[in-house]
């Protein structure tokens, strides 16, 4: 039986040399073995990026739009450029790997490597899907926490990475943490000056009539791939598509609101800051239905 699987690539950027000259761009391993040195400094630093893909009936989703994002997270940081057809190759081959899942997901990691040596670290390492059936059914409870930065942080301050999917996490889990102590599963960003952000790892989307609504991707928020994916399907079903500055009663007067994100997929939100709000059961089964389904 082989639920996981790792690729580890030889050469993650063309910039960069080899980590074994001739080798292979990515190899299959065994994702139990240890392969980081303890010096890298995507484990020392957090300095590195990552990306987590979901898996359908063994196909990668929307992977061109994840490897965009890979290579323009890279850049934030400053890192060598990926190689992004070697990175295609060592996702599709992780995902093929495993014995066969209705979900499963593959997460890309690229780091700076090991303090001077001058080589990235990168690897796909590919799993099943955790279930979350409750949370695409029954919804999820938010608290909007506020995430210190101005709506205009990605302009004004770069350095700060906003809007890169860097290794440095560690926010963003600590915001679970206080979530669950305010009795709700997640969490809603909100700028300094009372903007609607993103979620912890999702971005949110709201339908306001016949219009689906999510913050402009110039907030120092991720672009998502899912919200993107959700916008295309709204388009196809006649729906209308914004981006828009959005205050904290937008997501309270919203006729419904999800956190979206790859693997988690539209968790539906039924609960703001202790106070209960509708989900809108039909067409949050069509979004999910959709995004399982996805071929590329
Ligand atoms: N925003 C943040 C901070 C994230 O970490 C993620 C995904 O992990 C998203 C948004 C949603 O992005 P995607 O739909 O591409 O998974």
């Amino acid at each position: 039986m082989t639920t996981t699987a790792l690729a580890l690539l030889n050469q993650p950027s063309a910039e960069a040399p080899p980590h074994r000259e001739g080798a292979a761009p990515w190899e299959l391993v065994d994702p139990d073995a240890p392969h980081v040195r303890i010096l890298d400094l995507g484990v020392t630093r957090g300095d590195g990026v990552f990306e987590t893909i979901s898996v359908g009936a063994g196909r990668p989703q929307a992977l061109v739009a994840h490897l965009k994002r890979l290579a323009r997270s890279a850049a934030s940081l400053e890192l060598p450029a990926p190689d992004l057809d070697a990175w295609e190759g060592a996702v599709r081959a992780a995902a093929d790997a495993i014995d066969p899942v209705p979900e499963a997901y593959v997460k890309t990691v690229l780091t700076r490597g090991v303090e001077g040596d001058g080589r990235p670290t990168g690897w796909a390492y590919a799993a099943p899907a955790d279930d979350f059936r409750a949370a695409r059914r029954d919804g999820i409870r938010v608290v909007m926490l506020d995430r210190g930065y101005r709506h205009d942080v990605a302009q004004t301050s770069p350095w700060l990475l906003q809007g890169a999917k860097s290794l440095s996490y560690a926010v963003n889990r600590a915001v679970i943490r206080e979530a669950k102590r305010r009795n709700a599963d997640d969490v809603v960003f909100v700028s300094s000056d009372g903007y609607l952000l993103e979620g912890s790892t999702s971005n949110l989307l709201l339908r306001v009539g016949d219009t689906l609504v999510t913050p402009g991707t110039h907030l120092g928020i991720l672009p998502g791939t899912t919200q993107g994916d959700l916008f295309a399907f709204a388009a196809q079903r006649g729906l209308g598509t914004d981006y828009a500055l959005l205050r904290p009663e937008d997501l309270h007067s919203a006729d419904a609101a999800w956190l979206v994100s790859s693997v988690r997929h539209a968790a539906p939100i039924r609960q703001v800051d202790g106070v209960d709000r509708p989900i809108d059961e039909e067409f949050t089964t069509a979004l999910n239905a959709y995004l399982v389904a996805r071929t590329e």
